[in-house]
C-alpha cells in the first residue's frame, strides 16, 4: 500500500525540525555557562523532537498501517512520559522548592510508565480521516490518563517560567522565561487539542492540527510582542538610570567618537546635550591623559583586562574636571565587530583632588616648617652660644692676675658687647612671640620721625664698619613741606630704623648706607621711608623668603653672616601693626633698598595714660 502524506504527518515534520534545534542551541548555551536548567531543557527538547517524529512518521511512513501507527502511538507515550518526567524535574529545580527534584521526576514518570503499559495492551484502531488528519482511534479512558500524565508536567512548569519571567530583572533570563513559558503553553495547548478536543468534542484531525498550526504562530507572536515590550521597559529603566545617575556616562567608538553623553556628563562640562555627540573623545581630554585613555581604550578593544583610572577631563571653557572612571570601558554588544562602541562611566573626584593638593600643600609646609624649626633651633643655639662662651671666657680673664688694667678695660666692653648681644637675641625673641600672639601692646602718639631716624643712626655709631669708615651712613631729609610729626608708636618705629640699618651695615662690607624718606606721588598722604646700601643684595626669588620667621637667604649653619633670621619677620609684623608696608628692591652683589611707608594720621589720637 503506497504511503500518503496526512496532514497530522506534515504539520509535525516542522515541529521536529525547531524542537531539535532548540535541542541544539540549549545544548550549546548548556556548554558555554553550565546551566543545569539548560542541560535539562536540552534533554526535553531532544526528547520531544523524537516524539514529533514519531507523529511525523506516524502521518506520513506509517499513515495507512494502522499497526505502523500503533507502534509511534506506543513509542510516543514512552518518550513523553520521559520528557515530562524531565519538565516535572525542572519544575521543582525552578520554584526553588527545597526538596529533591526526583520528586518531581519519578511520580511523573511512574505514571507515564503505567499509561505507556497500559496503551500496549489497549486495543488501538487508529485511521487516517478523509479530511486528511491522523485519528489515534483510543479509547476514552486512555486519552484521560495521557491527559492527566501530561498535565501534570507541563502546567506546573509553564507555571513557573511565567513566575520566574516575572521576577527576574535580568533581561536575559527574562527572555528565556518568557519563551519558555509560551512554549510549553502551545506544548499543554497540543495536549488540549489532540487528547481533549479530538476525541471529547469530537473534532476531526485536520482542525486540531490546523488549531495547532496556528496557535505556534500565535504563540510565536506573542512571544515577540511580548518580548519587545519587555525589553523597551527594560530600556526604559535602563534610561532613566543613566539619565540620574551622579555618574558621568559616556559612550564611544573604538575610534573615541562620542555616540552618547548622559545629561550629568554634559552639565558638568558645560555643554549643550547633543553637541558633543560624534566629536571625538579626545578633543575633551586635558592634554597629558589622551595617552592613558588611547592605551586602556586600546585594551578594551582588545579584551584585554583594566581597571580604574584617574584623567582629566576638560570642560568648554578649558578649565579641568578631575575624573575617576569606575572600571575599565566596557564593551557594549553590537551587531558586528566592525561597530563596536564602549561605555564609561566615572565620576566627579574634583573635590577628593583639591583635599589632596591642600594636604600635600600642609605637608610640604609642614615639612618645611620642621626643616625650619630645626634650622632655626640649630642657629639659636649657635647664636646664643657664641656670646655665653665670650662672657664665660672674659669673666675667667677678668679675674686672671696677670692680666693688666688697660687689658681689663678692653674684656670690659667686650664683656658688655656681648651681653648686649645676647639681650637683643631674647628681646627679639620676646618680640616675635609676642606679635605671633597678637599680644604686643602698642601706645601711639606723634613723634618726630626724623629725630627716631637720627638716634637709630646713633646707636650704630660704635660699630666697627662705621668707626673704620668701610661703611658710611648718609641721611637724606629732603626740605619741603611735609608734616614733621607721624602718629605711631615711636619706640617700634625706632626698632624697625635699627633693624634695618643694623642689616643694611651687616651685609654691606665697603659702601654707603643712604636713609632717608619722600612723600610717595602713587600714595597720597603716605610718607615712605628707605634705607638703602650697596652691599651684597638679594635676588628676587627670595624677597618673600626672607620675611618668614627664622629664614636666611643662607640658611647654612657655618654662614657667612651672623644672625637668627628674626629681624626682617619682626620688622614686616611691626611695619604692619603700624598701618604701614614694607618692600624691597634688589640686585645681587649691586645693593638692596627697603621701603617702608605709613600713612600721614595728624590729629593726634588721645591715649591711654
Ligand atoms: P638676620 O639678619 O638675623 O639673618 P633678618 O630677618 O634680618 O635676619 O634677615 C633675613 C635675611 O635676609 C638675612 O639673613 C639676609 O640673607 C637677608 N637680608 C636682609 N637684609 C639684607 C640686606 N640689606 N642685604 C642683603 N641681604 C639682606
Amino acid at each position: 500500500m503506497p504511503h500518503q502524506f496526512t496532514f497530522t504527518g506534515i504539520v509535525y515534520i516542522p515541529f521536529t525540525v525547531i524542537l531539535a534545534y532548540l535541542a541544539y542551541r540549549y545544548y550549546k548555551l548548556y556548554l558555554t555557562n553550565g546551566r543545569l536548567l539548560y542541560n535539562l531543557l536540552h534533554y526535553t527538547f531532544g526528547i520531544f523532537a523524537f516524539v514529533c517524529l514519531t507523529g511525523a512518521l506516524a502521518g506520513t511512513y506509517f499513515s495507512h498501517s494502522a499497526s505502523g501507527i500503533r507502534l509511534m502511538i506506543i513509542i510516543s507515550a514512552f518518550l513523553l512520559s520521559f520528557g515530562n518526567a524531565v519538565l516535572g524535574y525542572i519544575f521543582i529545580l525552578e520554584s526553588r522548592i527545597r526538596i529533591s527534584p526526583l520528586y518531581g521526576f519519578i511520580p511523573i514518570l511512574t505514571l507515564g510508565f503505567i499509561a505507556s503499559v497500559i496503551t500496549i495492551f489497549t486495543p488501538i484502531h487508529p485511521f487516517v480521516e478523509s479530511s486528511g488528519g491522523v485519528n489515534w482511534g483510543m479509547p476514552d479512558y486512555l486519552y484521560q490518563l495521557r491527559v492527566a500524565v501530561y498535565s501534570l508536567g507541563i502546567i506546573p512548569v509553564t507555571v513557573v517560567m511565567f513566575r520566574n519571567f516575572n521576577k527576574t530583572t535580568d533581561s536575559k533570563e527574562k527572555k528565556h522565561y518568557l519563551f519558555l513559558g509560551i512554549l510549553f503553553s502551545f506544548f499543554m495547548m497540543i495536549v488540549i487539542t489532540d487528547f481533549i478536543l479530538e476525541p471529547v468534542l469530537g473534532i476531526e484531525a485536520l482542525y486540531s492540527e490546523l488549531m495547532i498550526l496556528f496557535g505556534s504562530i500565535i504563540g510565536a507572536a506573542v512571544f515577540f510582542t511580548a518580548y519587545e515590550f519587555v525589553i523597551s521597559r527594560i530600556e526604559k529603566q535602563f534610561r532613566v538610570m543613566i539619565e540620574n545617575t551622579q555618574n558621568l556616562i559616556l559612550i564611544i567608538d573604538h575610534d573615541g567618537v562620542i555616540k552618547y553623553a548622559n545629561p550629568v556628563f554634559n552639565s558638568l562640562l558645560n555643554y549643550d546635550s547633543g553637541s558633543l555627540l560624534n566629536n571625538s573623545i579626545f578633543n575633551i581630554l586635558f592634554t597629558d591623559d589622551r595617552e592613558l585613555i588611547r592605551y586602556n581604550l586600546k585594551n578594551a578593544v582588545e579584551q584585554k583586562e583594566g581597571e580604574n583610572f584617574e584623567f582629566r577631563f576638560l570642560n568648554r571653557e578649558n578649565d579641568i574636571l578631575w575624573v575617576e572612571s569606575t572600571g575599565p570601558f566596557v564593551p557594549l554588544v553590537q551587531f558586528n565587530k566592525s561597530n563596536d562602541v564602549f561605555l564609561l562611566a566615572s565620576h566627579d573626584i574634583s573635590a577628593r583632588k583639591e583635599t589632596e593638593k591642600k594636604l600635600l600643600e600642609l605637608t610640604i609646609k609642614a615639612e618645611e616648617s620642621e626643616r625650619l624649626k630645626t634650622a632655626f633651633l640649630a642657629n639659636i643655639y649657635h647664636e646664643v652660644r657664641t656670646p655665653m662662651n665670650a662672657i664665660f671666657g672674659i669673666t675667667e680673664l677678668l679675674y686672671d692676675e696677670s692680666v693688666n688694667k688697660e687689658e681689663k678695660q678692653q674684656y670690659k666692653q667686650l664683656l658688655q658687647a656681648n651681653g648686649n648681644r645676647l639681650v637683643k637675641i631674647i628681646d627679639d625673641l620676646i618680640d616675635l612671640s609676642e606679635l605671633e600672639a597678637n599680644k604686643m601692646v602698642l601706645e601711639p602718639r606723634n613723634c618726630d620721625f626724623k629725630n627716631e631716624i637720627l638716634v637709630a643712626i646713633e646707636s650704630f655709631t660704635r660699630e666697627e664698619k662705621i668707626r673704620t669708615g668701610a661703611v658710611t651712613i648718609i641721611t637724606e631729609f629732603p626740605e619741603n613741606n611735609m608734616p614733621d610729626y607721624l602718629l605711631t608708636v615711636p619706640q617700634r618705629l625706632q626698632q624697625i630704623f635699627r633693624n634695618l640699618i643694623s642689616n643694611a651695615i651687616k651685609f654691606t662690607h665697603k659702601g654707603n648706607i643712604n636713609i632717608g624718606f619722600f612723600q610717595d606721588p602713587m600714595k597720597s598722604r603716605h610718607i615712605t621711608f628707605y634705607v638703602k646700601d650697596t652691599g651684597i643684595g638679594i635676588s628676587p626669588e627670595n624677597f618673600s623668603v626672607i620675611f618668614k620667621p627664622f629664614t636666611q637667604v643662607d640658611d647654612r649653619y657655618s654662614r657667612d653672616f651672623e644672625g637668627t633670621g628674626l629681624g626682617l619677620p619682626i620688622t614686616k609684623k611691626l611695619v604692619e601693626l603700624l598701618t604701614g608696608t614694607i618692600w624691597l628692591k634688589s640686585e645681587l652683589n649691586k645693593g638692596s633698598t627697603f621701603f617702608v611707608s605709613f600713612p600721614f594720621t595728624q590729629i593726634p589720637v588721645q591715649t591711654e595714660p
